[in-house]
C-alpha cells in the first residue's frame, strides 16, 4: 500500500499499488484548470483498493461535467482522488502520492487541447482525443 496527501495534510489516502489498472496524462482543458499544470497525470484503479485515511469531511468537489466530480481539499486546494460516475475506477491525482506507485504514464490522451507551450512526449502512445477502446486495449490489456 502506498500512501497520497494533499499539501496541507488534512486529507490523506492510500491505495494497492498492484492494482493499479491505467497511469495515463490526460491534457483536456478541464484537467490543465483543475492542476494547474500543462496536464493532469492520472491512475485509475477499483475502488475497493483505495481507501481515506483522513480529512474525508474536508473535501468538496466540483462537477466540471455531468456525472464527473472533481475532488479537491477545502483547506489548500489540492486535486484529490474523485470519481465519474459513468467510469468504474476512483481516478487518482498522481503528483498527489507521497511514494512511487511502480509505474509511469503508458499514454496521453486529448492531446489536440494541449497547452501551446507543451512538447507531447513521443516516447509513449497519444490519443487526440479520449482515445478508441482499439488504443487503449493495446496500451492497457488488464483495464478490460
Ligand atoms: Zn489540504
Ligand atoms: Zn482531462
Amino acid at each position: 500500500m502506498i500512501r497520497g496527501s494533499c499539501l496541507c495534510g488534512d486529507v490523506a489516502y492510500e491505495i494497492d499499488e498492484e492494482k493499479i489498472v491505467m497511469m495515463n496524462c490526460c491534457h483536456c482543458g478541464n484537467c490543465r484548470k483543475a492542476t494547474g499544470a500543462d496536464y493532469g497525470t492520472f491512475i485509475q484503479i477499483p475502488p475497493q483498493d483505495f481507501k481515506w485515511l483522513t480529512g474525508e469531511e474536508s473535501l468538496t468537489n466540483y462537477e466540471s461535467s455531468p456525472g464527473n466530480h472533481r475532488a479537491f481539499c477545502k483547506r489548500c486546494g489540492s486535486t484529490m482522488p474523485q470519481r465519474n460516475d459513468a467510469w468504474p475506477f476512483m481516478v487518482i491525482p498522481a503528483g498527489t502520492l507521497d511514494a512511487d506507485p511502480m509505474t509511469a504514464p503508458k499514454a496521453h490522451m486529448f492531446t489536440a487541447s494541449k497547452a501551446p507551450w507543451h512538447t507531447v512526449d513521443a516516447a509513449i502512445p497519444s490519443a487526440t482525443d479520449m482515445g478508441a477502446p482499439e488504443f487503449w486495449a493495446t496500451i492497457w490489456p488488464q483495464a478490460e
